[in-house]
């Protein structure tokens, strides 16, 4: 049996306790050697295989993943954050329904929620925005038409940005260009819930200058939207006068 397993955006206490035991079990482990935090793999028997993604091919990934199978073991496959978000779980998965393998998915603490953590935002903010856009700027993997930042930017939604560091000038030209005002709030997030994580506070015009000020290269998310600012209204949820399911509303 395949698990795939979300590692979480960082901190090894992040993983999930399903995860953990997996790892705790696990005959094999092709992790992302470019993200996971190695911490995680201590809590792997000493006799685990270890294989690092990074250096590896998909046609590779999935010989492991075969080997592992016919030897009756199980093998964890182990992605950053959580796997359904640019981990491309799905060609493997593709391959192994082709080989007759059965897997199943554990999810994981992805980085965009690892950073509204570091970050302490909400990016659902009533009044503001109840919509988060997760998207990447177009990088040597091209983004379909359409969905180019400066079409999404019309929304004026909160976006988080990933694997758009090191294109920051193109990205913050895009998201003017699209309509977000230039003073709306901004942030770089570097290494969400590790150790040396990093918050940087700028606006869509100064993205790009806060990330060179800051020697913010890779390994970051890029959050924008008015969500970062000061504004907002209360939810209904919890005001006094609002009944739902589960308490009835006062007049005012
Ligand atoms: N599946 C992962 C995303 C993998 S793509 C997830 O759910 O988080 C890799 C990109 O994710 C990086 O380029 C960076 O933009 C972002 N990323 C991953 N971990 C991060 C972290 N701890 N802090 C900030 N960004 C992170």
């Amino acid at each position: 049996m395949i698990y795939f397993v979300g590692a979480g955006s960082g901190a090894p206490d992040l993983i999930t306790l399903r995860g953990d035991r997996l790892l705790r079990q696990a005959d094999c482990v092709v992790y992302a050697g470019s993200l996971v935090n190695p911490a995680l793999l201590e809590a792997c028997r000493p006799d685990c295989a270890l294989y690092d993604s990074a250096r590896m091919t998909l046609e590779e990934i999935v010989e492991v993943m075969v080997q592992a199978e016919k030897k009756g073991g199980l093998c964890v496959r182990l992605h950053t954050g959580d796997p359904c978000l640019y981990g491309a779980i799905r060609e493997q998965m593709d391959a192994l329904d082709a080989a007759g393998i059965a897997y199943e998915v554990v999810p994981g603490v992805s980085s965009f929620c690892g950073a509204a953590a570091a970050a302490k935002a909400e990016y659902t903010v009533p009044g503001v925005s109840q919509t988060v856009i997760l998207t990447r700027v177009a990088g040597r993997t091209p983004v379909p038409a359409g969905q180019e930042l400066s079409a999404l930017a019309a929304h004026q939604a909160s976006m988080v940005l990933f694997l758009s560091a090191g294109l920051l000038e193109k990205a913050q030209q895009e998201l003017l260009a699209g309509g977000y005002p230039a003073e709306t709030p901004a942030a770089l997030v570097y290494k969400a819930t590790w150790p040396e994580e990093k918050v940087v506070r700028c606006t869509v015009s100064t993205l790009a200058a806060s990330a060179r000020e800051n020697g913010i290269e890779k390994t970051a998310l890029v959050l924008v939207g008015r969500f970062l600012g000061e504004e907002g209204e209360r939810s209904l949820l919890y005001h006094p006068a609002f009944t739902t399911g589960f308490r009835k509303g006062q007049e005012p």
